[in-house]
């Protein structure tokens, strides 16, 4: 074996050992040290990002990166911002038609494919990025979603997360509930669906269009993600007030997902580096929004003079009766349905148990 190939297949057994060592299930590679037949794989990754935005953009780029990187350059991924390739809300399709391999967006742009979609991303006054991760890697959550996922060709891996997001944007002050009525606000989901059962009317816009949206008039608030990326289209410009927190996003999963067939075509260890690269991205993303969130809250609120707002407990409490009472319907539409719930809630109620006498008294104890 000559350096270069013994190189591969030290990165195959590192890659695998990383992932079995992070409770991965894929099996070790079966290359028993004998080199790879050297093969030169070109994939697609279409994003529902604009290319490179931060933190969305770029940890899809970094997951394309990662997988030239491990695999010695056996598979190179080409990753495409929203349109240069197809439209953000096509990125579904075109993965699951094979027209591109791999696709990085946000599991509940598909809620119009199957409802449960919506468990393995952002649930309102669900779980947080912390929570989330235990439910999906060690609680039963990513099984339940490649299942589903498997109904569309499709294999699902949780690529990122934000952190709590804010909760959006608005032209005008919200004081209370009847605020909310008739308000025009992009917010996708579930949290849109709690927001109309409190009389608002919500859309879903491709982030890129949000500012023109806010600008023009056609909505009168957003939500996007948070400080960061929130800075980053300039919404502080098109509206006054920023309102916190993000009940209706909590910790939002994000994915990559691969065309099944696709995958399945690739040999055991670049399965392995494709696994352990949406993994990294899944746990860098959220440390990128950690330190950039907190940087972006200060030019915010010291540069910029956006006026950041608690939303008031009544209007936090009709939301979260409204969220109860939308995730009790979701339940009762269908047996996948009911079954994902099912396990979404055992693992929070559980998680909320602990993290009271863990993560919320540590919080209160700092101060
Ligand atoms: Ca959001």
């Amino acid at each position: 074996m000559d350096r270069r190939n013994f190189l591969k297949a030290g990165g195959a057994a590192t890659a695998a050992s990383a992932l079995a060592a992070c409770g991965g299930n894929a099996p070790a590679p079966s290359t028993g040290g004998v080199a790879a037949p050297e093969i030169k794989l070109h994939w697609k990754m279409v994003t529902a990002w604009p290319a490179n935005f931060p933190g969305l953009g770029t940890g899809a780029a970094k997951v394309g990166e990662l997988i030239g990187r491990m695999s010695g350059g056996r598979l190179t991924v080409k990753v495409y911002g929203a349109g240069e390739l197809v439209p953000a809300f096509e990125v579904f399709d075109a993965v699951s038609a094979g027209t591109a391999e791999m696709g990085h967006s946000g599991p509940y742009y598909w809620k119009g494919k199957a409802e449960a979609v919506q468990f393995f991303c952002a649930v309102p006054f669900g779980m947080n990025a912390q929570e989330q991760n235990g439910w999906l890697y060690h609680g039963g959550g990513l099984e339940l979603w490649r299942e589903l996922y498997a109904r569309f060709d499709l294999i699902p891996f949780p690529a990122g997360n934000t952190g709590v997001q804010l909760a959006g944007w608005f032209r005008k002050e919200i004081a209370s509930v009847a605020d909310l009525k008739g308000l025009k606000m992009r917010i996708p989901g579930l949290g849109g669906e709690v927001l109309a059962r409190l009389g608002g009317a919500p859309v879903n816009i491709p982030g890129g269009e949000l500012y023109t949206a806010m600008q023009t008039g056609t909505i009168d608030a957003t939500e996007w993600v948070g400080p960061y990326n929130d800075l980053a289209f300039g919404l502080n410009k098109v509206a006054r007030y920023a309102y916190y927190p993000g009940w209706h996003e909590p910790g939002p999963t994000l994915e990559c997902m691969v065309n099944k067939r696709a995958f399945e075509a690739l040999p055991e260890d670049l399965q392995a580096i494709v696994e352990a690269a949406c993994r990294a991205v899944n746990d860098d993303m959220l440390a990128d929004y950690t330190a950039a969130n907190q940087r972006a809250l200060e030019t915010l609120i010291d540069e910029h003079g956006v006026q950041l707002k608690k939303l008031p407990d009544d209007v936090l409490a009709a939301l979260r009766e409204a969220s109860a009472a939308v995730l009790d319907e979701l339940a009762a539409k269908d047996e996948f349905t009911r079954r994902v719930y099912a396990s979404f809630k055992a693992f929070r109620d559980g998680a909320r148990r602990w993290h009271e006498v863990s993560e919320v008294a540590y919080y209160a104890a700092r101060g």
